[in-house]
């Protein structure tokens, strides 16, 4: 009997989410079955639903999960049955012109397949009641009970750290964090501006602070994200409402802009204000997105002085490496996820949960299962 279970399935962009009963298809040989206990509703997903980027459907999305392991494939490696992991959204094959490069991000099988939503064998690993391809997000598609992917997604963290935390290392957590710490270059004492404080941008102060940075500068147009990212670690707040945020930046840094900037805004003023606001030779990264087909401007003085400025997907990250490590910094009290949950919401509630981030109410809102 095939596993049936609950999802999350978007039919066409602009329309809701519709929970419906699917089912899977029988495990591949380095396939894992996950059960899905906690997911973050992540703008990537949001972009999906409203057009901006664009995937085949129907399908499941959801890329920003942890759960339980619940079958193993013959030579699925790397976990066990009963082992509590976070998914990961960077499938890689080790052997093309990019993994050989140690740009597991740009893998051309996974960049090749990922637009299509199938796994590496072009094929889904699911079906909807009428027995049309279900596609998955990511290789994961995680809104829904169960998801199947290939074993290497799926990274064991330490039992002691909840779903609901867990989860969003898998995403939101790693993009931020691994900005600043895996690409930033931040030196001890370094200025660093976070631009856009949802759930990225906190993560990106906090990495700045683990990283050593002297002063974290972080910008947003809402007063109640500044005040989070007062509580993880910045040392000033800019609200660009009422704020000219290049000017300062020059005058916390005797006018020469900052060290880093990074910017998690997702905005075309936000882009230009980071070109800006960085010091000559400092590092601008690039971790918003805008609708693939829109332009952005810049001033040409702003770029001229040898600024580094880079577009990072993922924060370079190395996922068994570094999300046991993230986990492990929450047990200890040096990263602080609990008040990036902004609600906990059942699956049947998913769409009030895309308005809420859209409407920018929310820093994440997760969805979690009994
Ligand atoms: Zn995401
Ligand atoms: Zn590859």
């Amino acid at each position: 009997m095939p596993l049936q279970y609950r999802a999350a399935v978007l039919h066409g962009p602009q329309t809701p989410l519709s929970i419906e009963t699917v089912t899977a298809t029988a495990l591949k040989p380095a396939d894992v079955l996950v059960r899905i206990r906690a997911t973050g509703l992540c703008h990537t997903d949001l972009e999906v639903i409203e057009g901006s980027l664009r995937y085949p459907m129907p399908i499941v999305l959801g890329h920003e999960a942890a759960g339980i392991v619940e079958q193993v494939g013959p030579d699925a490696r790397g976990v066990k049955v009963g082992d509590h992991v976070v998914l990961s959204w960077n499938p890689h094959c080790g052997h093309c012109f990019y993994c050989d490069r140690d740009s597991p991000i740009l893998c051309e099988e996974y960049l090749g397949k990922g637009p299509q939503a199938v796994s590496f064998d072009g094929e889904v690993r699911a079906t909807l009641g009428n027995g049309e391809a279900l596609r998955q997000l990511m290789y994961l598609g995680s809104f829904g009970e169960y998801c199947i992917v290939p074993d290497q997604q799926a990274i064991a963290v330490p039992k002691e750290i909840p779903f609901d935390r867990a989860c969003l290392i898998g995403c939101g957590v790693m993009t931020g964090v691994g900005a600043a710490l895996n690409l930033g270059a931040i030196a001890h004492g370094d200025s660093v501006m976070v631009i856009g404080c949802g759930a990225v941008g906190l993560a990106a102060v906090q990495g700045a602070r683990l990283a050593g940075a002297g002063r974290i500068i972080a910008v947003d147009l809402n007063p109640a994200k500044l005040a989070l990212a007062a509580k993880m670690g910045a040392t000033h707040g800019i609200d660009a409402s009422q704020e000219d945020v290049v000017a300062v930046a020059r005058r916390e840094t005797v006018g020469r802009g900052v060290d880093v900037v990074i910017e998690s805004a997702g905005s075309p003023a936000a882009f230009r204000t980071s070109t800006e606001a960085v010091r000559p030779g400092g590092h601008v990264i690039w971790l918003g997105k805008i609708d693939v087909d829109k332009d952005t401007s810049f001033r040409w003085g702003s770029l001229m002085q040898e600024k580094r400025i880079r577009r990072v997907s993922y924060g370079n990250t190395r996922p068994r490496r570094d999300f046991p490590l993230l986990a492990r910094a929450y047990l200890e009290g040096s990263l602080m996820l609990d008040d990036l949950i902004s609600r906990r919401i059942a699956l049947d509630e998913i769409n009030d949960g895309f308005a809420a981030l859209k409407r920018g109410e929310t820093i994440r809102s997760v969805v979690t299962f009994d």
